[in-house]
């Protein structure tokens, strides 16, 4: 490996870099927290000045973070960490799924979103109301390329289960969680937009997720 390159695989203080493929310093923020990594140092696309967008077009959380790990880690020539989240909501077939940021348009605000899926489930009781978030996060090392140049991907997941709440509740969190009610609150109770972020990322499916990718990553050296 050349000095040049080392030194763009390796932070001022010798940890690794690892890219994490978000344009969010909210998701990057979390998920450091969450990771928790002590031999790996985590920046975002536009921390080195990466542009450029996958077109995500997979059918599932798992394929969309995929393909965006892979996207970047060949632009990068970095090890590259991408997460893909979403509600899948039981009333409307699993829906939004991946069109979960996009369900009320492609430039839908938070609040669109929610009014959206509260007209789409108006008048249904809560035993009717089921969904779950769910997180796939997609690890990638550009310089692991198979035979045929394919990038092997490390995938892990995390869920958390709830319902959508009949009307939304609390400014914490963001999306859709002032509509979302966590499984251990009754109906009409605590929505995840009047939990603390502590309590949030004690159960989140981005800290399942997480959790579970920190086990990979730590196994690898970072
Ligand atoms: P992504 O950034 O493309 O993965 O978009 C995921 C979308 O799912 C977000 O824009 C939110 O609408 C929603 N979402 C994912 N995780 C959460 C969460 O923890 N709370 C609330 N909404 C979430």
């Amino acid at each position: 490996m050349t000095r040049a390159r080392r030194a763009e695989r390796t932070g001022a203080s010798g940890d690794r870099v690892l890219l994490v493929a978000t344009r969010s310093a909210h998701k990057l923020g979390e998920l450091r927290d969450l990771l928790a990594l002590e031999r790996a140092r985590l920046v975002s696309l536009d921390e080195i000045g990466l542009d450029g967008e996958p077109v995500e077009d997979g059918e599932t959380f798992a394929s969309n973070a995929a393909l965006k790990a892979r996207f970047y880690a060949r632009l990068s020539g970095l090890p590259t960490l991408a997460d893909d989240s979403g509600i899948e909501v039981d009333a409307l077939g699993g829906g939004p799924g991946v069109r979960t940021r996009r369900y009320a348009g492609d430039d839908a605000t938070d609040a669109e979103n929610n009014a959206k899926l509260l007209a789409a489930l108006d008048g249904l009781a809560p035993a009717g109301r089921g969904a779950r978030y769910r997180c796939a996060l997609a690890f990638v090392e550009p310089d692991r390329a198979g035979p045929r140049g394919g990038l092997p991907v490390a995938a892990r997941s995390g869920t958390l289960e709830g319902r959508i709440a009949a009307v939304p509740r609390g400014r914490g969190g963001f999306g859709y969680d002032p509509i979302f009610e966590p499984a251990g609150e009754v109906p009409g109770g605590r929505t995840l937009g009047e939990w603390s972020p502590a309590e949030k990322n004690a159960v989140s499916h981005r800290s399942r997720a997480a959790r579970r990718m920190a086990r990979v990553l730590a196994a690898r050296g970072y």
